[in-house]
């Protein structure tokens, strides 16, 4: 009999993981046969679970919090956005063997903003809070769309500066701490710190926002979160958290392993609609 080929997302924590069940749907979707288990795998027992993962067949792994470092510096070749993110959310087995590490967070970010919600980049002002890896990992596919500029603000500054300094030959990369974007407008703000999962708010001066502009959250929650409040109170014209992106670059990592682009929008929308109703646009 066949085997069936299997796939893991591995974090810690991992329980409330949603990528077992958006992988589930793509599988029925595209009537694709494989298998993904979520698995609770701290950092360091992350290269020995890979090993036994790779070396008993599997075909591909994500990883989440706090692993995307290290499945970085575990790949034997990298897409070029990977190694420009240092940090990979993505592993996949090429046929002669070897690991692939792809970083999709920031195509799923760009797939959202762009294709699902029609906010455009080109010649934007953007704003994106936060110096972490999520920030490493948007990016590069946001640069590809030539925004006006991009300014980092971080709580820790020298991490702001370390990320522009770096990216700077993509585009115009502007660093920042909080207090010094006191006057400044901008056409979207990118929450890519990870205070909204203790409900908190960076410390934003007020009237930041351009009109018509948008406010997009990484992170996502049954409820709006801290930042979504912040920009509807804002006046945004959309304050979106990141089910969406979720998804998205959950369908690019599917693409990468099985060659099929699943359709996202229905799977977006259920996942929304689980959460009952809520009064974030989307
Ligand atoms: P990191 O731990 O790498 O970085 C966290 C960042 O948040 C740092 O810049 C840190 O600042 C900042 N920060 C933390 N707490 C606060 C606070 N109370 N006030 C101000 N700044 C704060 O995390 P990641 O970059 O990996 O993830 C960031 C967020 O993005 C998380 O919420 C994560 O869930 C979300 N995410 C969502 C994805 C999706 O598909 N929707 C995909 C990837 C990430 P400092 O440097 O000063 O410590």
């Amino acid at each position: 009999m066949p085997q069936i080929d299997q796939y893991a997302v591995f974090g810690h924590p991992i329980s409330h993981s949603k990528s077992p069940r958006i992988h589930g749907l793509f599988a029925k979707q595209t009537s694709q046969t494989l298998n993904y288990v979520a698995r609770d795998v701290p950092a360091d027992a992350f290269e020995s679970n890979a090993g036994t993962f790779f070396a008993a067949g599997g075909k591909g792994l994500n990883c989440t919090v706090p692993l995307k470092e290290l499945a970085w510096r575990y790949a034997d070749t990298l897409t070029e956005r990977a190694r420009l993110s240092k940090a990979v959310n993505t592993l996949a087995r090429q046929p002669d063997g070897r690991i692939l590490g792809d970083n999709t967070d920031g195509m799923g970010l760009v797939n959202d903003l762009m294709t699902n919600n029609r906010i455009g980049l080109s010649g934007y002002r953007i704003l994106i809070l936060g110096a972490g890896g999520a920030t490493r990992g948007i990016l590069p596919p946001i640069l590809e769309h030539h925004p006006g500029d991009i300014t980092i603000a971080n709580r820790t500054p020298a991490k702001a500066e370390t990320i522009a300094y770096e990216f700077s030959h993509l585009g115009k990369l502007i660093s920042s701490d909080f207090p010094g974007l006191a006057g400044r407008q901008f056409d979207l703000i990118i929450n890519a710190t990870s205070a909204s999962l203790s409900d908190q708010l960076p410390p934003l001066p007020e009237k930041l926002l351009a009109a018509n502009g948008s406010c997009y959250d990484l992170a996502y929650a049954n409820e709006p979160t801290a930042f979504v409040r912040w920009g509807l109170q804002q006046g945004a014209r959309l304050s979106l958290d990141g089910l969406g992106m979720l998804v998205e670059q959950a369908a690019e990592a599917f693409y990468l392993w099985r060659g099929i682009r699943p359709e996202t929008s229905p799977v977006i929308k259920l996942l929304d609609g689980e959460r009952g109703e809520s009064s974030v646009p989307a």
